[in-house]
């Protein structure tokens, strides 16, 4: 069976800023018939994410990423619909996800690595399982939970950095839900702080790309900072550290500020920076959501709910066709639109 797949082209270099050429689109085949065990799919949905940038590298820099090699296709998070199942548990029409789902229009995949999605959780809106009720909502919800000793009653005040990405417009929504008495993003336009105080129930946003970012905190966090869900790292994050509270937390969720550079993860704060997070006892350890799956479970339920009940506002921009793929990663990677970033390989 003839079938379109996306593959790396080339690579961007360690220090450098990829591109939609470092992919490329090629017609490949799959088998024409389905092994015990397999099951045929036609693949509906793909998301792009920064940590694709680490396999983009020869060396990821991390034990748990595996780089993606030239020529070969590329994979990540996908969701597509079984056509054709010799696997037990999987009937045609069934709606499956993966973290590694290959970059292609149809694949034959092992039945037993596919979780089976039920669309009604999200309203039908299928693409969330990428995002708000997926690996996405996950790291917000789970980010907060394990690091970031939110209580309620509390009267603690959160600042989220990358805030209107596909995790941080989550976190700030969730620290509030969770107990948090003021929520703060830290975005790149006016547009993207404007969506997250008005829809979204932030309390202030900050464009960082304009303007003091440490007088703007300072006056939307009168108390001090006693949360930080920290997606970007550098200058940012060191602004925000020095209006930290003594006991505070840092959700370490992501540098992506630092993606294209040459530096270890998590990588070290400068020596002032470090100072303070040490007098203040501030915490800062490293989050990893695929060490919390034994919770994805339960914590799936409780995403699909708060978007049932509209208490989590999603936004999601979906690209369309695998050709443009490459196009929506660089697009991420430069800041993208609002939320979530997906591409639609149906059509
Ligand atoms: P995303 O949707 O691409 O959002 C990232 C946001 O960061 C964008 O809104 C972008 O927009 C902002 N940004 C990009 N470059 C920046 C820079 N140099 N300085 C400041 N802001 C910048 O990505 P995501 O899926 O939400 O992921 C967010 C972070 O979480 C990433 O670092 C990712 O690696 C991490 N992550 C971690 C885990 C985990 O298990 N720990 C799991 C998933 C994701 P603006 O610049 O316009 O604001």
């Amino acid at each position: 069976m003839i079938i379109q797949r996306v593959v790396l082209n080339s690579r961007p270099g360690k220090n450098g800023v990829p591109v939609a050429e470092n992919f490329r689109l090629e017609q490949s085949t799959i088998a024409d018939t389905v092994q015990a065990g397999q099951v045929r799919v036609k693949t509906l949905y793909l998301s792009v994410d920064p940590y694709m940038r680490c396999r983009m590298n020869e060396d990821t820099g991390s034990d748990y990423l595996q780089p993606w090699q030239l020529s070969e296709v590329a994979d990540g998070g996908g969701i597509g619909v079984v056509e054709e199942s010799k696997h037990q548990n999987l009937a045609k029409g069934d709606f499956v996800t993966s973290f590694t789902w290959p970059w292609q229009t149809a694949a034959i995949l092992d039945g037993d690595l596919l979780q089976k999605l039920v669309p009604q959780l999200v309203n039908g809106r299928l693409s969330y399982f990428l995002g708000a009720a997926g690996i996405t909502g996950l790291t917000a919800l789970l980010g907060i939970r394990e690091k970031g000793h939110v209580a309620t009653g509390a009267n603690q005040t959160m600042v989220v950095s990358g805030a209107a990405g596909a995790c941080g417009s989550l976190a700030g929504q969730i620290g509030r839900l969770e107990g948090c008495s003021r929520v703060v993003g830290i975005a790149g336009t006016d547009e993207k702080c404007s969506i997250l105080v008005q829809e979204m129930g932030f309390d202030a946003a900050i464009n960082y790309k304009k303007g003091d970012v440490a007088k703007q905190l300072r006056e939307f966090c009168p108390s001090g900072v006693d949360v930080y869900f920290d997606n970007v790292g550098g200058d940012i994050s060191d602004t925000v550290i020095s209006q930290m509270n003594q006991n505070s937390h840092i959700i370490l969720c992501g540098q992506i500020s630092q993606y294209n550079k040459d530096v270890p993860y998590p990588p070290p704060l400068p020596p002032d920076t470090e100072k303070i997070q040490k007098e203040r006892n501030i915490t800062r350890e490293r989050f990893l959501v695929l060490n919390y799956m034994d919770k994805q479970e339960a914590s799936v339920l409780q995403l699909c709910q708060w978007i049932q009940e509209g208490k989590l506002k999603v936004r999601e921009t979906v690209v369309e066709g695998l050709a443009n793929i490459g196009a929506a990663f660089q697009s991420m990677m430069n800041g993208g639109n609002i939320g979530k970033q997906i591409v639609s390989v149906s059509k």
